[in-house]
């Protein structure tokens, strides 16, 4: 494999009833300054049906290039279908590197064209660059429980790849009417050479918010002493309208479910407002956090780490202070 063929960065485009999902917005970012740190191209690659459109967005988030696969048999997700064209536009084309987000089609398809090629894949990336001179992938992420951070190299295929975590890379400010050159593609794949076929989509039907969708997140930490004093917690969130999040410790002593765990071994997430209640400050819980629009910390210690890395910071006991917050909001 001569490496010298592959060229440019691409971005796996995911689309969902005609949106982008924002982290492929995230990626062409992160994927705008790899290209331009290896002086290559970015291209997005979109699949679907009635998707060409869309490419006009990825053109003003960043992209110099878009192939489309615009086909019927795109028309909803499937392994088989988005790989057969992943494939042949990467083998026609040579990308150097390509980025997935690491949502569930994004994973899901990312290590099935892994396979295909071969090639190397970073699961769940949370850091990435690129060797300037060489083109080598540095994709880093947590490993061994999150005690380390690994960065993972792909030596010897190309193209290399990896899955980015969402919330974690910044989308590009849209430049409204920039251009690029659109490549329109298509494969010859017929509905009986399909071996799954979907029946029937089932919709989530809870109306709950998800935390790393969520405007205001509540996070509650140790210091609230008790799933009784966490319940304070619960309380100034439902006032705000706000998601619950909190720290590890607090999920290992089965106060609240994994999934509200905010932090390097939990979710990343990117309110505009976040309260972090009896919560020290731990660096693996700042990095799920850190990119908050506006971080608001109650801790009773003065010296907590937390203070370090917020906008407006309370000193005193959560437990006098909360209640007062939850009162003043109700009055607004
Ligand atoms: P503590 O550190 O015990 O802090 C409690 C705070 O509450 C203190 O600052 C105290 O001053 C304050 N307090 C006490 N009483 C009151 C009161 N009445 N009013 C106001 N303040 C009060 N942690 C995460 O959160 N997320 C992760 O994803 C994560 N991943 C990890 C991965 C690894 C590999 C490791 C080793 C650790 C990880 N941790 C993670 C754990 C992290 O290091 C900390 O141990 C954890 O975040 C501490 O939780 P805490 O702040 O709730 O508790």
């Amino acid at each position: 494999m001569s490496f010298e063929d592959y060229s440019g960065v691409w971005v796996f485009i995911e689309e969902n009833e005609g949106k982008i999902a924002p982290v492929s917005l995230e990626l062409l970012g992160a994927g705008r300054t790899l290209a331009d740190k290896r002086g290559v191209e970015l291209a997005g690659i979109i699949i679907g049906e009635n998707v060409t459109g869309l490419s006009d967005t990825v053109f003003e988030y960043g992209a110099d290039k878009v192939y489309v696969y615009d086909q019927p048999i795109f028309q909803l997700y499937r392994t088989e279908s988005f790989m057969k064209a992943l494939l042949h536009c990467s083998e026609k084309y040579k990308p150097e590197i390509i980025l997935y987000g690491a949502t569930s089609t994004g994973k899901d398809l990312a290590s099935a064209v892994a396979t295909d090629l071969p090639t190397g894949l970073t699961a769940d990336t949370t850091e990435l660059d690129v060797e300037e001179d060489t083109g080598l992938l540095l994709a880093s992420r947590p490993a061994f429980g999150g005690n380390i951070m690994a960065t993972i190299l792909c030596k010897k295929y190309r193209p290399q790849m990896a899955t980015v975590r969402p919330k974690v890379m910044k989308a590009l400010q849209p430049e409204k009417g920039r251009a690029g050159q659109l490549i329109a593609e298509q494969i010859d794949i017929k509905e009986d050479d399909m071996r799954t076929k979907v029946l029937k989509i089932v919709r989530e039907t809870t109306k709950k918010i998800r935390i790393d969708e969520a405007d205001i997140v509540v996070a509650g930490g140790k210091g609230l002493g008790s799933e009784q004093g966490f319940e304070l917690v619960h309380q100034l969130a439902k006032t705000l309208g706000a998601v619950v999040g909190a720290s590890r410790d607090v999920v290992e002593a089965g106060w609240i479910e994994h999934h509200h765990q905010v932090g390097q071994t939990g979710v990343t997430v990117t309110p505009k407002i976040y309260f972090a209640i009896g919560i020290s400050g731990a660096i693996q819980h700042i990095v799920g956090m850190k990119n908050s629009g506006m971080i608001i910390a109650i801790n009773k210690d003065p010296d907590a780490a937390i203070f370090n890395s917020c906008h407006y910071g309370i000193v005193g006991d959560a437990f006098e202070i909360v209640p007062l917050l939850v009162k003043e909001f109700h009055k607004a």
